[in-house]
């Protein structure tokens, strides 16, 4: 299995995925020319993708939907309890609107969905399997439950939100029901959030994170990485040597991951 970030961020999120029989996008919340662009840059073009599986419906997940799925006319495979918001409220999607409750499969690729406490009608992560290599994506997620957790351990590679620094999101000029909006078990995961998962990841196999959503206004790529990395060291876990940390771009297509059957 290959995942290449495309966008991560409250400006835009897309991420790429490849099985050998199957090549998806994960949310369109970037532009059409973008997405096209950042498929040409691997050699492929609109036509090659499979599927786009959507976590929720907020904007930066969705911005670009209708545009390729007028142009391209892919399946779009959303939850259930959003069929009836894209079917009447996105335009040019309902035709080609399939819908998911539990595990569902594109090709070879085996997508296993996880309610995420988010603030948005519903919303999901997901479990991507191939055979043995396992990746998850979990963002916009306001409390790592139990449940979510148990659901993506022992994941290869983690694509984990890594939204807000406290005292950055607390001092930042964000009025303060958006700052409540954010720090609630319904709004992000914060770099401390964060440390903590990737922590009991790493003990269990994990060998890749990817921090995402990283905040613009409350965070810095640096400092996601550098949080992580100092919380891990005061446990023994070395980042490079248990655990490798990279932090996915927000206007960049990033290299892409590889995720070996083992
Ligand atoms: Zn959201
Ligand atoms: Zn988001």
């Amino acid at each position: 299995m290959r995942l290449c970030n495309f966008a991560s961020g409250s400006k835009g999120n897309c991420t790429y995925i490849e099985t050998s029989k199957s090549k998806i996008l994960v949310d369109l919340g970037v532009n059409l020319s973008y997405v096209e662009s950042c498929l040409k840059e691997m050699g492929l073009s609109g036509k090659d993708i499979d599927g786009i599986v959507l976590s929720h419906e907020h904007n930066d997940h969705i911005k670009g939907l209708q545009y390729f799925v007028r142009k391209y006319k892919t399946p779009v495979y959303v939850h259930n309890s959003l069929y009836e918001y894209f079917y009447f409220q996105v335009k040019d999607v309902a035709e080609n609107l399939h819908t998911f409750a539990d595990i569902f499969e594109i090709n070879d690729l085996k997508i296993i969905p996880i309610d995420l406490p988010h603030d948005s009608i519903h919303c999901n992560g997901f479990k991507f399997v191939e055979k043995n290599a396992i990746a998850s994506i979990i963002t916009d997620c306001g409390n790592m439950t139990s449940t979510v957790y148990n659901s993506i351990k022992g994941s290869a590679l983690v694509y984990l939100e890594s939204n807000y620094d406290e005292e950055m999101l607390y001092a930042c000029k964000y009025p303060t029901w958006l700052k409540k909006r954010i720090a609630s078990k319904t709004g992000h995961l914060s770099n401390e959030d964060c440390a903590k998962v990737i922590e009991q990841l790493a003990l269990n196999g994990t060998r890749q994170i990817i921090l995402a959503h990283i905040s613009e206004n409350s965070n810095t790529p640096l400092l996601a990485y550098n949080t992580a990395k100092a919380y891990l060291h005061t446990k023994n876990i070395i980042e490079g040597v248990h655990v490798r940390i990279d932090v996915a771009s927000q206007y960049n297509r990033d290299t892409i991951f590889k995720i070996s059957a083992d």
